[in-house]
C-alpha cells in the first residue's frame, strides 16, 4: 500500500492534464488515482484516449495508462477515489467551470485549478508561491462562505506572467517601488492546448493576438501583489501594466520583453542581478519537492534566454532572465522566460498543492 496522497486530474486528456500525469509519475507525496475528462473520453482507458495526442515522450506512465477515464461533469464519481483534484478543464463557459469546481469543493474535494474561471473570486487565492503564499489565509473565509469543511478552490494565474512576475516581485521585496511595466510576450503554441492553433496559421508566422491574454496580463499581477484584508484579497493599486501578447511558432516556453519604471529609489543593474541571484521564497524555505533551488536564473550571454535552451531549467520550474540593461524611456529592461506547461501550468499547480499540503490545507 502506498502512503502517498491519492489525487485526481480533471481534464486529464488535454495538454495541461497530460503534463500533470507526466510530472506526477514519481512524485514523493502525490499519486494519480483518478482521471476525468469530457463525455467523449469517459468509459475508455486513459491510454486509449490519448494514443493519438500524447505529447510527452514515448509512453503514457504505466500506473495511469489503464485507469478508466470518468466524466468530469459528475463530481460524485471522484468521491473516495482521490483526496483532492487538479483542474485542467476547458469547458464552453467560465461559469460552467466555476460551478463544477465549486461542486467538487462542496463534496469535500479541494480543487487546485489551472482554469481562469475563479481567478477573480475575491476569496480564491491566485498563487505564485514564491510571491503570495500568505494569500492562502482567504481559504478559511471561502470555506465559511460556502459552508465547506474540507473543500476549497485555489488557482494559478495565467501562464505567460510567470516569466517575469518573480523577478519583478524580487525587486519590490528588496524595497524598490515598481510603478509602471511594459510587457511584450512571445507565447508558445502549447499555451493554446491541443490541437491548438492550426499549423497553417502558425508555421512561418507570428499571430499578434491571443484572446483575453492582454487583459489577464494587465490585471492578474495586481491581485497577486495584493494583500489579505477581511477574508478577501484586496488588489495592489501601485502598479500600471501595459501588455502586448503574441503567439509565436515555439512549442514550449513563453518569453517576455519587459521594461520597468521604478519610484524615486532606483537600483543599479549590478544590484538587480544580485537581488535576482539571491532571491528565494517560501517554497525554497519549506524545501517543497517541485520548488526550483534558484527561482531566478540570471543569464549573462547577449543572446539568452531562449526557449529551446532555457525552458527546462530546474525541472522547468525556474525563470530565466537576461539582457538586463538600461531603458531610455523607463528605467530598465530585460527578457524573461519560463516553461508555460510546467511552471506556467501543471508544475505550478503541483507547487501550489505542495504548499497547501505543507500548510495543512490538504491532509
Ligand atoms: P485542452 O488541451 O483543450 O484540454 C481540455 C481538457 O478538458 C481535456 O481533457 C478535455 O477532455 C476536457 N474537456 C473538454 N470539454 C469538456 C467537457 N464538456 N466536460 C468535461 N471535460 C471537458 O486544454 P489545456 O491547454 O490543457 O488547458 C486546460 C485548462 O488549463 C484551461 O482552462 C486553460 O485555460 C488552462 N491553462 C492552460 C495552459 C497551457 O499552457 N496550455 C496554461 C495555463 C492554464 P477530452 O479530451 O475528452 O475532450
Amino acid at each position: 500500500m502506498s502512503n502517498k496522497i491519492p489525487v485526481g486530474i480533471l481534464g486529464a486528456t488535454g495538454a495541461v492534464g497530460q503534463n500533470y500525469i507526466h510530472l506526477l509519475e514519481n512524485h514523493p507525496w502525490f499519486e494519480v488515482t483518478y482521471v476525468a475528462a469530457s463525455p467523449r473520453s469517459a468509459g475508455k482507458k486513459y491510454h486509449e484516449c490519448v494514443e493519438n495526442k500524447w505529447l510527452l515522450g514515448a509512453n503514457v506512465p504505466a500506473a495511469v495508462a489503464n485507469l478508466v477515464v470518468e466524466d468530469a461533469n459528475f463530481p460524485e464519481k471522484a468521491k473516495g477515489k482521490c483526496r483532492f483534484v487538479f483542474s485542467a478543464l476547458e469547458l464552453d463557459s467560465k461559469d460552467e467551470i466555476k460551478a463544477l469546481e465549486n461542486a467538487y469543493a462542496g463534496l469535500g474535494i479541494p480543487v487546485v485549478s489551472n482554469a481562469s474561471a475563479h481567478r477573480w473570486t475575491e476569496n480564491v487565492p491566485m498563487m505564485i508561491p514564491e510571491i503570495n503564499a500568505d494569500h492562502l489565509a482567504v481559504i478559511d473565509a471561502q470555506r465559511k462562505q460556502h459552508g465547506w469543511d474540507k473543500g476549497f478552490v485555489a488557482v494559478k494565474p495565467n501562464c505567460s506572467i510567470q516569466s517575469y512576475m518573480i523577478p519583478v516581485y524580487a525587486l519590490m521585496k528588496a524595497g524598490y517601488e515598481v510603478k509602471r511595466m511594459f510587457v511584450t510576450t512571445m507565447q508558445a503554441v502549447s499555451g493554446a492546448g491541443y490541437p491548438g492553433v492550426p499549423s497553417l496559421d502558425m508555421i512561418d508566422n507570428v499571430v499578434p493576438y491571443i484572446g483575453g491574454e492582454e487583459e489577464k496580463t494587465e490585471k492578474e499581477p495586481l491581485k497577486i501583489f495584493g494583500k489579505v484584508e477581511g477574508g478577501k484579497i484586496v488588489n495592489f493599486d501601485g502598479l500600471k501594466v501595459s501588455a502586448q501578447c503574441n503567439r509565436v511558432p515555439v512549442i514550449d516556453g513563453h518569453t517576455a520583453c519587459v521594461s520597468l519604471e521604478f519610484g524615486d529609489k532606483k537600483p543599479s543593474l549590478a544590484e538587480i542581478e544580485k537581488i535576482w541571484e539571491d532571491f528565494s521564497g517560501v517554497p525554497q524555505e519549506l524545501d517543497l519537492p517541485f520548488a526550483p533551488k534558484h527561482p531566478i536564473i540570471v543569464r549573462h550571454e547577449s543572446n539568452r534566454p531562449q526557449p529551446r535552451r532555457d525552458r527546462n531549467e530546474d525541472k522547468g520550474m525556474a525563470v530565466s532572465v537576461g539582457r538586463l540593461r538600461e531603458c531610455p524611456i523607463f528605467d530598465i529592461r530585460f527578457v524573461g522566460l519560463s516553461h508555460n506547461t510546467i511552471r506556467g501550468a501543471a508544475g505550478g499547480g503541483i507547487l501550489n498543492a505542495e504548499l497547501l499540503k505543507a500548510k495543512g490545507y490538504i491532509s
